[in-house]
């Protein structure tokens, strides 16, 4: 039985911009962020997992799982994907979500 994944991707947050905008700044602790990818690196290594860590310029949220296509106009209140070009319809997260386990943009932490 598979018990764990091959490779786990995240996002590469511009974090120090982030905290630049002032209605995610509250949000978004840049302190707890690193912990965080601290300690899921060492799980990975641990573990045995490969750990990506997606291009900085992927667009996750803006890309359409199903044709490729980028929504430039997606809004951070937008809270369901889309397309207008296929006509996906699905969770921005879970879209998302989708894009980064399969991207090819990424470096091995
Ligand atoms: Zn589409």
């Amino acid at each position: 039985m598979k018990t764990k994944p091959t490779y786990i991707t995240i996002e590469n947050l511009n974090i120090s911009g982030m905290m630049k905008n002032k209605y995610l700044s509250k949000a978004i602790s840049n302190q707890r962020f690193y912990e965080f990818r601290e300690k899921l690196f060492n799980k990975c290594k641990f573990y045995g997992i490969e750990l990506r860590i997606a291009d900085r310029f992927y667009a996750s949220s803006k890309t359409c799982h199903k044709c490729g296509s980028i929504k430039e106009d997606l809004k951070l209140s937008d809270r369901v994907y889309k397309c207008s070009k296929c006509g996906n319809t699905m969770d921005r997260d879970l879209n998302a979500s989708l894009n980064l386990r399969d991207t090819k943009s990424y470096k091995v932490a």
